[in-house]
């Protein structure tokens, strides 16, 4: 039998300069959301000054896109094709084989398979 598994998970980089101000679009945003995972945030990129240059709308201050939760997502790639100024990158990871598949009835007793493989041999 054989399977892979993938981790870690899909590598998404920003090019901030080509992006610009994200809270002007945010369209990567709405597609993470709309495809479901829903981890791509934004948030201003310094902090706004205060008194009287202080902005009076949000569009004024400089925002970035920001990734969270990662782990949910799914490389379906809807945001690098929302993105109006190709500012986003994928990259997908290698896939991984690992290097046995064990079921806990092969468990003999504690780190050993029934044909005598050490899975955590301790040296
Ligand atoms: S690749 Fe898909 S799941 Fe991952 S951040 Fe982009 S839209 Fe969201
Ligand atoms: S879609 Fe592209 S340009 Fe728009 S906020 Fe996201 S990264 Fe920036």
């Amino acid at each position: 039998m054989e399977y892979t598994h993938i981790t870690p998970r899909p590598l998404i980089t920003v090019d901030e300069e080509a992006c610009g101000n994200a809270i002007l679009c945010l369209k990567c945003v709405k597609a993470c959301l709309e495809a479901g995972p829903n981890v791509i945030g934004f948030m201003n990129s310094e902090p706004p000054p205060v008194g009287e240059n202080a902005p009076q709308r949000l569009e004024d201050i400089p925002h970035k896109i920001i990734f969270s939760g990662m782990v949910n997502c799914n490389g379906c790639g809807k945001c690098i094709e929302a993105c109006p100024k190709g500012a986003l990158t994928l990259q997908m990871p290698e896939p991984q084989v690992p290097a046995a598949r064990v079921q806990h009835a092969d468990i003999v007793f504690c780190g050993t398979l029934r044909d005598g493989t050490k899975v955590f041999p301790r040296d």
